[in-house]
């Protein structure tokens, strides 16, 4: 089973109720794909037992088998490679390292060189095994650290995602292949408004779905819940608005430790995903 839990918008509470959910579950993995601002290993403090540098193939040119025909740039779709009338530039931001310049260069005058882009951590905290990314600051390739990341999902196990927030190309690559999407949501107006985003984006992705409300009584009207019974979207736990709960969240407690009736309600929580997955 492979649960992602996401949330339209950063501060909904989604990295602890991940993290909460994978504690809950007792024995799973626990996938940090949040990589342009990883904070799992807050709530879960894992031993790290590696730390490897997440590369991409990045293209170099040889000049002096170049006869800037142009091909490579024509070729690359990102704009990552311009041919001047004497000299070629690589744009290693822009590039992704699909290698289709090397394929398309007649003289065979690209090569490649690993260019490192973050780094792959993988480690345990209990029962959890624990993997997660972190791009470079001033990287903008989250999509490629994630896809290496799940790459180190060992196969027949309970998965936990914890998402990206928003709605952008790295939540879609996060979100790739699970069985069922979480959503953290609250019902202030700009929470609302980014839940009914990510519930847009899942409708088209045709991943099943379901909400837990976080912070229910912040604000007055539950739009979340209205919407969910309106919409015949499972409401599947709602998590209310206490001081004690932001006291813990900043002192690195998940929520599932901060409270007892919350420990149950998120065994209960895991009990129903994997009667609906
Ligand atoms: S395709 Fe090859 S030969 Fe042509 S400009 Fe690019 S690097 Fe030079
Ligand atoms: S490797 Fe792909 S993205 Fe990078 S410069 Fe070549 S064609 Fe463009």
């Amino acid at each position: 089973m492979k649960i992602a839990v996401a949330s339209g918008k950063g501060g909904a509470g989604k990295t602890s109720v991940a993290v909460s959910l994978a504690l809950a579950a007792e024995r799973c993995v626990f996938v940090d794909c949040d990589v342009e601002e990883p904070n799992a290993f807050l709530f879960l403090n894992p031993q790290i037992e590696r730390e490897d540098v997440a590369t991409l193939p990045l293209p170099v040119v040889d000049e002096s088998r170049c006869d800037f025909c142009k091909k490579c740039s024509e070729a690359c779709q990102f704009n990552a490679i311009a041919v001047l009338p004497q000299k070629v530039l690589v744009f290693d931001k822009l590039c992704r390292g699909c290698g289709t310049c090397v394929y398309v260069c007649p003289e065979k005058a690209i090569y490649e060189v690993e260019r490192g882009i973050g780094y792959v951590e993988v480690g345990r905290a209990e029962a959890v095994h624990f993997i997660a990314g972190r791009l470079n600051v001033g990287e903008a390739l989250a999509t490629s650290l994630i896809r290496q990341v799940k790459r180190r999902i060992p196969d027949d196990c309970a998965v936990v995602i914890d998402a990206p927030p928003g709605i952008t190309c790295p939540v879609v690559e996060a979100l790739k292949g699970v069985d069922f999407v979480l959503v953290v949501a609250e019902s202030t107006p700009f929470g609302y408004h980014d839940f009914l985003l990510l519930e847009e984006l899942l409708k088209e992705l045709g991943i099943a779905y379901g909400v837990v409300e976080n912070k229910v009584g912040l604000s007055r009207k539950s739009r979340v819940k209205e919407y969910c019974e309106r919409e015949g979207i499972p409401l599947l736990m709602e998590i209310p608005y206490r001081f004690e709960f932001a006291q813990a969240y900043s002192r690195g407690i998940p929520l599932i430790n901060a409270d007892e009736e919350l420990f149950y309600a998120f065994r209960e929580l895991w009990e129903k995903l994997e009667e609906l997955v």
